[in-house]
């Protein structure tokens, strides 16, 4: 049978590897002077991190201005502030270092500086999309979850409208990523399993995607193996170094995954949580969403669901597909009680009453 048609598209140069932080001044320098760096404010392990970019771009000739307003789930509001500094310091490059909010954020904040209005008026869904006059975007991540770095998606929180949205565009994509694992090693267990968890749920959902290619299906198969191989080993011993690197690649891949087919149910329920109520963060909503997510598609895809069981568990590997699919959910289950990350939404103070109001934010298809 002819293999059918497929696109496979990144402009993101990626260098991966310990000690390539070095690297971001002489990256950053190929497309601008003056950098804005944007980043959450300090904090022991990522100022050290911080501090090491901001020498390099110095060595390199980048001038460099920061923005140490990032949120976790970014706002539009600490965009809009970051977009004033980057006018402010007449920036001509944005550098995002940490995890997928800070990356999110620098994108949008790329958007909102170059162009009228605020990055709101830029998501995928609107008509005004960003244009070339976007200001380029480098990644350093200092998570291995979001993918973010090799992503045309930045996404952002409307808190007046307790809506979670998201540019998408290839404007967005940044120029260069970094990805140095050893930048990892400080995230703590938590941060570790729920950013980890993400990453599979991309990978998986991408496999799931009617647009998964060919390409997508072996980066999204090799994802998951490696996240479910390593992760728990991450989160138990943080400073296991060749875990951490197993992470940051399946991040990478599981990013390109998304970047080239999407996701699916779960990241439209995990948007409508996180929009709602931002302390909960993405990979929380995830987690909650994932074993009731699996009970109620594996029908509709039953060797990718069992695919999954077997990953998660070996003994099913003599199982029938539809046994192993059947199983996902409990095997969900199963490995997120070994990362720490078996929550639900009752542990985040989301009162009962606002249920049907989360249940409508679900399904509401963007104006
Ligand atoms: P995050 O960026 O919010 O970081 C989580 C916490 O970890 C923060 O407190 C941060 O300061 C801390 N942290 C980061 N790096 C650290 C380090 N090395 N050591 C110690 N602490 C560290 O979390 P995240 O999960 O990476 O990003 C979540 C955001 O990314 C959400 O808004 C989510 O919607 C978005 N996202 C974006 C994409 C995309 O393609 N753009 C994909 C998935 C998710």
């Amino acid at each position: 049978m002819p293999m059918n048609q497929f696109n496979y598209f990144q402009p993101t140069e990626i260098r991966f590897g310990c000690g390539r932080l070095v690297e971001v001044g002489e990256v950053t320098a190929r497309f601008g002077k003056r950098c804005l760096v944007v980043t959450t404010p300090a904090f022991p392990a990522l100022k050290t991190a911080v501090k090491r970019a901001a020498k390099s771009l110095k060595d390199a000739g980048v001038s460099v201005a920061y923005f140490d307003g990032v949120v976790p789930n970014p706002t539009t509001d600490s965009i809009t502030r970051g977009a004033k500094a980057a006018r402010k310091a007449k920036s001509d490059v944005i550098l995002g270092i940490g995890g997928g909010s800070s990356m999110d954020t620098a994108k949008a904040i790329a958007v909102e500086a170059s162009h009228s209005g605020t990055s709101w008026d830029y998501r995928w869904c609107s008509k005004t999309q960003p244009t070339a006059s976007t200001l380029p975007v480098i990644a350093v991540t200092t998570t291995s979850g979001t993918g973010s770095q090799v992503t045309q998606v930045a996404v952002i929180t409307n808190t007046a409208k307790r809506d979670k949205s998201a540019i998408c565009n290839s404007a967005v994509y940044p120029k260069a990523a970094i990805v140095d694992p050893e930048l990892v090693a400080s995230t703590p267990e938590h941060v570790t399993a729920s950013t980890g968890f993400d990453a599979l749920t991309h990978a998986f959902e991408a496999l799931l995607h009617p647009s998964c290619s060919p390409y997508v299906q072996m980066l999204g198969e090799e994802a998951i193996r490696l996240v479910v191989n390593n992760l728990p080993s991450a989160v138990r011993n943080g400073h296991n170094l060749g875990a951490r690197i197993s992470m940051a690649w399946a991040d990478t891949l599981a990013g390109l995954c998304i970047a080239n087919a999407g996701v699916t149910l779960p990241h439209g329920m995990g948007m409508a949580i996180g929009g709602m109520y931002p302390q909960i963060s993405h990979g929380e909503a995830l987690a909650i969403t994932y074993p009731r997510f699996a009970d109620f598609t594996w029908r509709t895809a039953v060797p990718r669901f069992a695919a999954l069981s077997r990953v998660l568990n070996p003994n099913l590997v003599r199982t029938s597909d539809t046994d192993a699919a059947g199983k996902c959910a409990a095997e969900i289950d199963r490995f997120l009680t070994r990362i720490g990350m078996r929550v639900h939404l009752s542990d985040f103070d989301v009162p009962r009453d606002e249920l049907p109001a989360l249940i409508d934010q679900c399904l509401i298809l963007p104006d």
